[in-house]
C-alpha cells in the first residue's frame, strides 16, 4: 500500500509546529497541495519552505487565530470562494492551559470551547460545500487520549476534548453519504512544545524536577518512549487517503499503548 494524496487539497490547522507541522509535511510528502494555518506568519513561512513539493504541487498559508472565531469565519469564507475545493481538513490547535478543574475559571472553559469546538465548526462549514462537490472529504480532528480516559491536571482540556469527540461523531453520521469521513486522532505523549510546557508546569507546581516528571510519565507508556510528531502524522495520512474510505467516526489513539481502556 502506497499512500498517494496527489491532486488532493488539504488545510492543516496549527501547522506552524508540533503535530500539525508533521502532518503538513507528511501530506506534502504524499503529494497533496497543503495550506498551512496558524497565527504567526514567519513560522508558517518557515514550515512552507520545508514542505516537499513536486512541480505540480502548490502550497500556501492562512494566517488566522482560533481565539478569534469571527475573523476566522471571514478569512475562511474568502478562502473558500477563491481557492480550489478542499478535500482534507485537519482541525488542530494549541491545547488548553493545565491545572486542576476545581480551580479553573469560567473564561478558561469559554476559551477552550471557542478554540477547539467553535473554530472546528467554522472550518467545517467553510469547506463542506467543496468536499460535497468532490464527493471526497476527510475531516481529521487532533484531540487527545483524554477522550477515553481523563488526564490528571488537564481538567479543562479533558472537558472540551469530550465535547469535540461527540461533535465529530455526530458529524460523521450526517456527512457519510457525501463520501466524507470524520475521524479523531488521539495522540499520547508526543515530543512537541506542548509536552515540554506540560512537564514544565507540573515541575513548577509540584516542586519536582522535570527529569523526575518525565520518568514518571514514561513509566505509564508500555512502548517505553514518547511519540515522535511524525507518528500521529502517519495515522493522519492514512485516514486522509482513499484507503480509509470505510473508516468513519472513530477515535484512533496513537499513544504507545498508554490508555488503560479499549
Ligand atoms: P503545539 O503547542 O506544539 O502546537 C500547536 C499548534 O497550534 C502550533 O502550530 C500553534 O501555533 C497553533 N496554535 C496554537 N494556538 C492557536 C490559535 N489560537 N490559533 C491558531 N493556531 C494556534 O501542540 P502539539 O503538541 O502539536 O499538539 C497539537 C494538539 O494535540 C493540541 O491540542 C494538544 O493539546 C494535543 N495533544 C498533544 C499531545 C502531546 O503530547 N504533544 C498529547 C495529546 C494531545
Amino acid at each position: 500500500m502506497k499512500i498517494d494524496l496527489s491532486g488532493k487539497n488539504a488545510v492543516v490547522c496549527g501547522a506552524s509546529q508540533g503535530i500539525g507541522r508533521a502532518i503538513a509535511i507528511e501530506f506534502a510528502q504524499c503529494g497533496a497541495n497543503v495550506v498551512l494555518l496558524a497565527r504567526n506568519e514567519e513560522s508558517l513561512r518557515k514550515v512552507l519552505r520545508e514542505l516537499p513539493a513536486s512541480k505540480t504541487q502548490n502550497h500556501n498559508i492562512i494566517i488566522a487565530d482560533f481565539s478569534q472565531p469571527e475573523e476566522l469565519r471571514n478569512k475562511m469564507k474568502n478562502f473558500a470562494s477563491e481557492a480550489k475545493p478542499v478535500h482534507i481538513l485537519v482541525n488542530n490547535t494549541g491545547g488548553p492551559k493545565g491545572g486542576e478543574i476545581y480551580k479553573a475559571e469560567t473564561i478558561e472553559f469559554e476559551l477552550a470551547f471557542r478554540n477547539h469546538l467553535i473554530c472546528n465548526q467554522i472550518m467545517v462549514q467553510a469547506l463542506l460545500e467543496g468536499m460535497k462537490r468532490n464527493q471526497y472529504g476527510r475531516i481529521i480532528n487532533i484531540i487527545s487520549t483524554s477522550v477515553k480516559q481523563p488526564i490528571k491536571n488537564l481538567g479543562v482540556s479533558n472537558t472540551i476534548r469530550a465535547a469535540v469527540a461527540n461533535w465529530a461523531k455526530t458529524l460523521s453520521v450526517e456527512l457519510a453519504s457525501f463520501g466524507i469521513t470524520v475521524n479523531n486522532i488521539l495522540p499520547g505523549a508526543t515530543k512537541t512544545e506542548r509536552l515540554k510546557g506540560i512537564f514544565r508546569s507540573r515541575s513548577e507546581t509540584s516542586g519536582r524536577s522535570i527529569e523526575e516528571i518525565e520518568k514518571e510519565s514514561l513509566a505509564e507508556i508500555p512502548a517505553g518512549r514518547f511519540a515522535e510528531p511524525q507518528e500521529p502524522a502517519y495515522a493522519a495520512a492514512f485516514l486522509a487517503s482513499p484507503f480509509a474510505a470505510y473508516i468513519n467516526g472513530i477515535n484512533l489513539p496513537v499513544d504507545g499503548g498508554r490508555l488503560n481502556c479499549l
